[in-house]
């Protein structure tokens, strides 16, 4: 069936990209699926899974293609009633649950699967988006698959997670997979200089530290020091002699990360404290005997989540280990093309000079060792200690 105006049916995937999409970059082939899912002429699955490595912009996408769902014209126009506060998360038809817990609760799942009963309010879906499916129990994951098997007609379900591999497989056999990749270091540029007015160049920079994670670039270039403190890390690493000196850069990344983390979660937990206490109708800060323990609960999270965070922002500290490393085996082994850690380029042609590529190589494995154990719950000190006099030992 062909259209008569001159205006295409609302809703096809190919022409020009609608605005809600322009925020999601670097991921074309993602991007066209959404599109042509949410089509007319396209079949639009009930349960979506989302994966893509951390920073790739898995729930952008998710937020982009549940307006796309929602939106008035059809096509997520970005200008609508339905697209904006589908974007600004506040479309009564549109649920999303982030957790930077180490696990999402099971009641709030099972309140999820209720919401999921329900008939959209306004809009022709009732979407539900899970940030971070990855982190459910196996009992929670049976919680949602019912709802995942027979949902409800206008019911859309979309889970994100690093990969497919870390949902239960009943759970992911039932969702259409989409897999976003790491966007290059130009498209991540150029996306925070025109939506966070960064400076070119100051964007590029912090584009290439964050090797395509769209918000550590972000943090890179608004965070005064951030770029500063990761490239003394690199020359820390580069310089590092004997097993002495890496326990003393071992116990400095350590208490940077620790740091970090605290700074972050004590943020997080004095909004939510706040946040808390103001719909209690409190404004002076003092807490009644009533709500202590709700007071106390919120701060026994905040806690857990400080835990989560130290081992994430060490888990980044290694990735950038990692770079460094594999800068100089790209010199090693003569290989062209643009160092990622770039402000030490002299520092590691030098020891790409004295060095054995077949070395470096295994340096590569041994970290990537160290963050399974990390993540395998070895205390992060003793993992990176040993990680890094290893480094020592072979570089010099
Ligand atoms: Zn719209």
């Amino acid at each position: 069936m062909t259209g008569t105006g001159t205006v295409a049916p609302p809703g096809v995937a190919d022409g020009p990209l609608p605005r809600v999409w322009a925020d999601v970059v670097g991921q074309d082939a993602a991007v066209a699926q959404f599109r042509r899912a949410a089509s007319p002429e396209g079949s639009l699955a009930q349960a979506w899974l989302i994966t893509g490595p951390p920073g790739s912009g898995r729930s952008t996408a998710a937020r982009a293609f549940a307006a796309t769902l929602q939106c008035e014209q059809g096509t997520g126009c970005g200008e609508c009633r339905a697209c904006r506060t589908v974007l600004a998360g506040t479309h009564p038809d549109v649920t999303v649950v982030a957790t930077d817990k180490l696990s999402i609760a099971k009641e709030e799942v099972r309140a999820l699967v209720m919401t999921a009963q329900r008939a959209p309010a306004t809009g022709r879906h009732r979407v539900l988006v899970i940030e971070d499916a990855d982190r459910m129990s196996a009992g929670t994951f049976n919680v949602l698959l019912k709802s995942i098997e027979e949902p409800p007609p206008s019911t859309v379900w979309m889970l994100c997670a690093p990969s497919a591999e870390d949902l239960a497989a009943t759970i992911r056999s039932r969702c259409r997979l989409v897999t976003l990749s790491v966007p290059d270091s130009a498209v991540v540029a150029e996306l925070l200089e025109r939506r966070d007015g960064v400076d070119p160049a100051l964007a590029l920079r912090a584009a290439r530290a964050a090797q395509g994670h769209i918000g550590l670039a972000l943090r890179y270039a608004t965070q005064e020091g951030s770029l500063a403190a990761r490239e003394e890390a690199a020359r820390t690493l580069l310089a590092l002699r004997g097993a002495g000196e890496a326990v003393l850069a071992a116990q400095g990344l350590v208490d940077r990360a620790t740091a970090e983390a605290k700074e972050h979660a004590d943020t997080v937990a004095a909004e939510e404290r706040e946040r808390f206490l103001r719909s209690a109708g409190i404004d002076d800060g003092k807490v009644p005997p009533a709500l202590r323990s709700q007071v106390k609960q919120l701060e026994d999270d905040a806690k857990r989540r400080q835990t989560r965070l130290v081992r994430d922002v060490l888990d980044r500290y290694l990735l950038d280990v990692h770079s460094v490393l594999r800068d100089v085996l790209g010199r090693q082994l003569g290989a062209g093309g643009e160092l990622v850690n770039i402000e030490v380029a002299p520092e590691i042609e030098r020891v790409a000079s004295r060095g054995d590529g077949r070395v470096t190589l295994t340096l590569l494995e041994a970290v990537q060792e160290a963050r399974a154990r990390i993540a395998g719950n070895v205390p992060p000190l003793l993992a990176i200690e040993a990680l890094l006099a290893r480094i020592a030992i072979s570089l010099v």
